[in-house]
């Protein structure tokens, strides 16, 4: 704890030396110790796999499962300050790591943003807007709320659903009976939202430290494929005005929830120019991947200093990017185009930047890195990645 220091008036000062524990070891905690390590912090995670992505890069790995109370119990002894990587973190762990430790980000933006209702509701309080919605508890409900909204409409469950999983799209009254059916079993309440015929989808994240402070980096637009994030493009393909509204609603949100360290912020933009925010996420995001070249901060540096109470970094974007994901059908077209002579791999004013997660197995649709595209223009970013080879294959 001799990092630690105590500063009445902005909180405690977490001084590079200090070792930052992270809860999960995948890619979003690895290339948070790479930035951390760069800054002269010392990182130890927690995660069941041996040689996880984080673990590779930090000082440290415990291997053992989240809700290992023993695990999290050796992993603040030997932390000053603790942060996780992903939000489903266990409330036992949750309370043992903030009884004796420090996690700077608490728990109460965990229990909200770990349930769709608590969000939306705290995303309400806030000011923002949310797709309209309706807590679902009987088939019956269900049925008099599709006919409220129109079709289609989203049912999903409250809370475990990720890339699209455990949601359903009603396109008809007649599958009511068995979407309620099949998203019940997963134990949870469920909500319907209106659909929303989005022109495009873009997200913001925006840290916050204790002493308050607050900024958003540049708005990403984002295009999913089969519900998994494939391009982030920014600037986002949209006008000044409505990325400048999309920044100060994601800071709205971050300073109305108390938020410590980052909050990525998803949302959909409607023709009329509309904003609706879906999902909150607080933690570094994949549509924030792009900062690691493009920024004069990365999302993973603002993190840090964020949780360490550092005063936070630039968030001025350095050049039009487009973050493109690697998955696993594309690793092998990717590592025969690595080893091409440059003047094959990029068209002249184009950079390509490749992060690799050092993932043991590469499955379909895993993410297993991602590219960052800097050049001259977004649409000289998108065209080089049309024309590769790697993503020809996305199904
Ligand atoms: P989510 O898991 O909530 O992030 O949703 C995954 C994807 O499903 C989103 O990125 C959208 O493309 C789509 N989606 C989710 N909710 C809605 C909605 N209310 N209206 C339209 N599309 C939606």
């Amino acid at each position: 704890m001799s990092q630690a220091q105590n500063n009445n008036e902005t909180g405690k000062v977490i001084r590079p030396g200090g070792t930052i524990g992270v809860l999960g070891g995948g890619q979003l905690g690895r290339m948070l110790a790479l930035a951390g390590r760069a800054m002269g912090y010392r990182f130890v995670t927690l995660d069941p796999t041996p040689d996880a992505p984080c673990g590779q890069v930090a000082d440290r790995q415990i291997v053992a499962s989240y809700d290992d109370v023993e695990a999290a119990r050796a992993l603040a002894e030997q932390s000053d300050v603790i942060t996780y990587e992903f939000e489903n973190v266990d409330a036992d762990v949750t309370g043992l790591l903030m009884a004796e430790s420090y996690v700077p980000q608490g728990s109460q933006l965990l229990y909200t943003t770990q349930h769709r209702l608590r969000e939306k509701r705290a995303i309400e309080a806030a000011g923002v807007k949310v797709a309209p919605y309706a807590e679902i508890a009987s088939a019956e409900q269900l049925r008099e709320a599709v006919q409220r909204f129109g079709t289609p409409c989203v049912l999903k469950t409250a809370t475990g659903g990720y890339d699209g999983k455990g949601q359903w799209v009603i396109r008809s009254l007649d599958e009511v009976e068995e979407a309620f059916a099949t998203l019940s079993k997963a134990k949870t309440e469920l909500v319907l939202e209106q659909f929303i015929h989005f022109e495009k989808e873009l997200s913001v994240i925006a840290a916050r430290s204790p002493r308050g402070e607050v900024k958003a980096f540049p708005a990403a637009e984002n295009i999913h494929i089969n519900n998994i994030l494939h391009l982030s493009i920014v600037p986002a393909r949209t006008s000044e005005s409505i990325q400048q509204e999309a920044e100060r609603l994601a800071m709205r949100i971050a300073a109305s929830l108390n938020v410590i360290g980052l909050i990525a912020v998803e949302m959909f933009l409607t023709r009329d120019g509309q904003l609706f925010v879906n999902e909150l996420a607080p933690r570094p995001h994949n549509s924030g991947h792009y900062t690691m070249e493009a920024c004069a901060t990365s999302q993973f540096e603002q993190h840090v200093r964020a949780i360490c109470n550092l005063p936070l970094g630039s968030t001025e974007l350095l050049t039009p990017v487009v973050m493109v994901n690697v998955l696993g059908q594309h690793v092998e077209p990717l590592l025969d185009w690595i080893v091409k002579p440059e003047s094959e791999q990029v068209a002249p004013g184009v950079t390509a930047k490749v992060h690799l997660y050092g993932k043991s197995e590469s499955k379909h649709n895993r993410k297993m890195g991602h590219v960052n595209v800097l050049a001259g223009s977004t649409d000289a970013a998108m065209q080089w990645i049309e024309a590769s080879d790697i993503w020809k294959s996305n199904n």
